[in-house]
């Protein structure tokens, strides 16, 4: 149905291409493309081939579940990946997919890292980044431990 009559006002960004691109330059800026998270799994991405290692890696744990492995480009003294070794783009594909065993098995990974890594007592930061406005670069689920130093707020405002 479609009514006569003048056109209602566009919405902020409607229709228009400056925030899209904007947000784009921005990721790029910030070191790498956007990731949909929605996205069918490319087994070739690089935390596709790190276990398999094809690509080298600093290892710091593995198990029947996951993988951990420094971060080729700290923003932290304690900067560590830990990924499931199971096929999953993101957080969200993870959290609908995963059986009950590899959701145990990697959030139970990732607590063991830090500990090992004696992080409890002053502390880290879990963070996982899922689509382009979350920043994902890699589309593979990982979350980064941050730690080392007080990490101050937890967004820059
Ligand atoms: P995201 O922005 O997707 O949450 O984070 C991706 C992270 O992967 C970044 O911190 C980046 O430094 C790291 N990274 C990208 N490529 C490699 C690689 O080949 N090896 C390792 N160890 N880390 C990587």
């Amino acid at each position: 149905l479609r009514r006569a009559g003048p056109a209602p006002p566009p919405q902020a960004g409607e229709g228009c291409w400056v925030l899209p691109v904007a947000r784009f330059l921005l990721l790029v800026r910030q070191g790498g493309m956007p990731v949909d998270a929605r996205a069918p799994y490319d087994p070739d991405n690089v935390f596709a081939r790190i276990p398999r290692g094809e690509i080298p890696s600093r290892r710091v744990y593995e198990d029947a579940h996951a993988v951990a492995f420094e971060d080729i480009n700290p923003v932290a003294p304690h900067h560590v990946l830990v990924i499931p070794r199971g096929a999953y783009v993101s957080w969200d594909d993870f959290s609908a997919r995963a059986t009950d065993a590899e959701i145990a098995g990697f959030v139970r990974a990732v607590g063991a890292v830090a500990r090992a890594a004696g992080l409890v007592e002053p502390g880290y930061r879990l963070l996982a980044n899922i689509g382009p406005d979350g920043g994902q670069e890699v589309p593979h689920l990982h979350v980064h431990i941050l730690a080392g130093r007080p990490l101050g707020p937890m967004l820059a405002r």
